[in-house]
Parts: structure tokens; sequence; C-alpha cells
């Protein structure tokens, strides 16, 4: 699999037609014209991670919800042609200096929903190839929250109790791994809009918007959270870890 900021930046810089027909269809839209986002294909079939994550809400979470942020991000980005092309984590920490609110809102919410995405499906997979953490992974995990027991306790109360939509993060800061969550489709990259104590560099992210369950657990939130860890893709998250500050 490609590093995780290899593939985000190539799929926000790549050039490309978006229609919503070609939104839809992964693997389609690409090698056009301008510099525009792209809905990236997912990593695994939609049905791959059956039945924790049932098929239509895959289908739907990735060729609408996504393929909508990606629209509504190029359509911002029409309005801001200087950012086009920027890489993504760099669009979303110069949004505290945009003066115009509603495109900085835009830019926001649909350059959240589309990073926040591309890396939600990169940190999922199949529950046959979930695995878990690396040693050097494991062992931060278990020196920040006592235990892996503990770490997912707290992650799930997290997710559990964001009120409304938004997301549960582990996230590493100076070293430190820590848990957190935003709302709607802010993430801890967002310098100057997120609070500083929710800052870092994300490694696992679950989406607790009602979308991402609805269709199969309605409003069970905690059954979907359950669920999730079996798709958890520790060999990815591992990899984040370890090049990042704390896994050196
Ligand atoms: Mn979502």
């Amino acid at each position: 699999m490609q590093p995780l900021t290899t593939m985000n930046r190539r799929n926000f810089v790549q050039l490309a037609s978006l229609t919503a027909g070609a939104a839809m269809l992964p693997g389609v839209a690409h090698a056009a014209a301008s510099s525009a986002a792209t809905l990236p294909p997912l990593p695994y079939a939609f049905d791959a991670l059956e039945p924790h994550f049932d098929t239509l809400t895959m289908q739907i979470h990735h060729g609408k919800h996504h393929a909508a942020y990606v629209a509504g991000l190029n359509a911002a980005l029409a309005k801001a042609p200087d950012l086009a092309g920027r890489p993504p984590d760099d669009l979303l920490g110069s949004l505290p200096g945009l003066a115009d609110e509603a495109l900085r809102t835009s830019l926001r919410n649909h350059g959240g929903g589309h990073w926040n995405h591309s890396f939600f499906w990169q940190t999922l997979a199949p529950a046959a190839q979930s695995g878990k953490p690396s040693g050097k992974l494991g062992t931060a995990l278990d020196a920040a929250f006592g235990s892996m027991t503990g770490f997912r306790q707290a992650f799930g109360e997290a997710a559990a109790k964001r009120f409304g939509s938004g997301w549960a993060w582990l996230i590493i800061h100076d070293g430190k791994l820590r848990i957190t969550s935003t709302p709607n489709q802010d993430n801890p990259l967002m310098k100057g809009l997120v609070p500083d104590a929710d800052l870092g560099t994300p490694l696992l992210g679950l989406d607790v918007w009602e979308h991402a369950y609805y269709l199969h657990y309605q409003n069970r939130r905690p059954d979907y959270i359950a669920a999730w860890w079996n798709l958890v893709n520790w060999p990815a998250v591992s990899k984040r870890f370890e090049a990042s500050s704390g896994g050196r």
C-alpha cells in the first residue's frame, strides 16, 4: 500500500475532470486538465468489510458522501485558484489565514471531509487482514493507556460521546499518543480552527456521522464502534506511527 501522504497528495492535485458520474466510479476520475481533487478508489471491494460494514453503506458512504465532499472542495477551490494544487495538510493548515469566511468554511467542511474520508478508507481493512499493532505501537499504546483494553475503552468512549456528527482520533503530538475527537469534518490538522489540545498527527480515525452506520445499525452507535474494531488496518496505523516522531 502507498503511504497515505503520497496517496492524498496525488488525489488532491491529480489532474482530473470531476463530474458526478466520474466521481462515483473509482478509477475513472483521473487524468484531465485542472488541479482538481479526485475521489480515491477504495483499496478493497465494497463488500470486503462485511458483515461489520455492509456493502450498501460502503457504496453510499464512498460514492455519495465522500464524492460530495470532493465536488464541494473543487467548487470551493475554483474560487481560490492559488490554493488549488496545494498538498492537503498545507491547505487545511492555511485556512485560518483566509479572509473570505464563506470560502474558509467551505474549504474547512469539504476539504476536511475529503481528507478525513481518504484517511478513513486507508485505516480500514477486511477483518482477516486487520492484524494487530506492531511491537513498537503496542508498547506505546500500553504506556499511554495502560493496556490495549484501556486504549480501546478510552477511544470507544471518545467516539460514543462525540455529540452529533464528528470523528474520534488517535493522534501523536510531540511524541505522545493521545485520543481526541472533533466535530463535523474538522480534524487534528486544523491549526487555528481546532483547539490546540486536539491538534496532532492523526494515526487512526473513526467516522461517527450517522451516515457511516445508520442503514445497518440505526441509532446504535456503540454497536458500530464495536464492529469497527474488527476492521482497523493495524499494519497501516503501525506504519504511520513508526514514521512519526513517537515511533523513532
Ligand atoms: Mn463519513
